[in-house]
């Protein structure tokens, strides 16, 4: 089959493989609709999680189910399924303890594109299928369903793992899509003020749709500077970290009040460490808490964060200002995500 892979480090190119085998648990999946994602560009450009060689890129798609192993119950071929980027091992001890995006090991909930082939290929694998695969509501437009693969439950995460609360004010750094989506789900779970951090025209006019107060723009100025002007000096009760750099933590902690949480979804690509200003965390025992995490994957979530685009809660069709119909536009798409111009937010391709 035809896929498009990570060759090595800085490097992609269009290569054939054999098709995945389906296993009793498992299913073989065709692609309906694929994303490129900044993780992809992390990984393959910045080498964040090391060498691989003809691994097939890609872990956003919308698919069509085209084989099932013995022990599957509930999926069918023809089944068209929501694929979120986590696919974990249900039966795992790390599912058990709740953090099956760890199962197997740190990260090893996250197989696509990282321990094994991704989704930019003419049939993918994805690994217990009747805890992993969703179907695709009714309703619901394929372009607009792929954002439920990653976007959609990374940049909620960002809310959940900030814990935001009705009325708290929330400091939103990085609107990319992912951001966009913090914007939102910060919304959604009742924020007061929202803070969204960006300088690309299109990201800053979506995020005032996706519910944010105020816009702050980096290149501007001191994000700390310019966040303190809009709090009358007394910073925010929750910050969501979805793009910058490691630095960026001394700007979180910085304007995070005591007793605030730090949620952390974006990717650090590269570096040894990330610096936290002692006086302003409180010389140690300021109660800023620090969370990080990999975004959950598995079938209920899919079940219920496709809830809120098949009843109007979340519109992610803003996301999408690249679209591509055609499995040999998945290259340029990926540039896109590389190189991203001032009008992009997220390209999709329909296959
Ligand atoms: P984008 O690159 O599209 O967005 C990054 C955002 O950060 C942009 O708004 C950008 O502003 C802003 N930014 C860049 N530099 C700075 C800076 N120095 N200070 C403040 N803001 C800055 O990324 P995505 O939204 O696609 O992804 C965000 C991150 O989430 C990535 O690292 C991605 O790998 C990660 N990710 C994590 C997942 C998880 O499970 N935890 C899953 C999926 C993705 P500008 O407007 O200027 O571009
Ligand atoms: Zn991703």
């Amino acid at each position: 089959m035809k896929c498009y892979a990570m060759l090595g480090i800085g490097k992609t190119g269009w290569i054939d493989k054999p098709e995945p085998e389906c296993g009793p648990l498992d299913a073989i999946v065709r692609p309906l609709a694929v994303s490129p994602c900044t993780s992809d560009i992390h990984t393959v450009w910045e080498g964040a999680i090391g060498e691989r060689s003809d691994m097939v890129l890609g872990h956003e798609a919308v698919g069509e189910v085209c084989r099932v192993g013995s022990l599957v119950r509930d999926f069918k071929p023809g089944d068209r399924v929501l694929v979120p980027a986590i696919t974990p091992d249900w039966g795992s001890v790390e599912a058990q303890a709740g953090y099956s995006m760890h199962s197997g090991g740190m990260l090893s909930g996250w197989k696509f594109s990282n321990f094994k082939d991704g989704v930019f290929a003419e049939y993918f694998h994805v690994n217990d299928a009747d805890a992993n695969l969703a179907l695709l509501p009714d309703g619901v437009e394929i372009a607009d369903a792929v954002m439920l693969s990653d976007m959609v439950p990374t940049g909620l995460h960002g809310a959940e793992l900030a814990d935001v609360r009705y009325g708290e004010s929330v400091l939103v750094i990085g609107i990319g899509p992912v951001g966009l989506m913090s914007v939102a789900g910060s919304a959604l779970r009742g924020a007061g003020q929202i803070i969204a951090v960006g300088s690309r025209p299109v990201c800053v006019e979506a995020a005032k749709k996706y519910g944010a107060t105020d816009i702050v723009n980096y290149r501007d100025g001191g994000i700390v500077e310019q966040v303190n002007g809009l709090t009358s000096g007394r910073g925010v009760d929750k910050v969501i970290i979805a793009g910058g750099d490691n630095d960026t933590f001394i700007d979180a902690v910085k304007l995070c009040r005591p007793g605030g949480i730090i949620g952390n979804v974006n990717y650090l690509g590269n570096g040894e460490f990330i610096r936290i200003p002692r006086a302003e965390w409180g010389c140690g025992m300021g109660h800023k808490t620090i969370a990080g995490g990999l975004m959950p994957g598995g079938r209920l979530r899919m079940e219920r964060l496709s809830k809120l685009l098949k009843y109007h809660r979340l519109d992610t069709s803003l996301l999408l200002t690249h679209r591509f119909t055609g499995f040999e536009h998945i290259e340029e798409a990926l540039l896109l995500m590389k190189d991203k111009p001032r009008d992009l937010i997220k390209p999709v391709v329909m296959i």
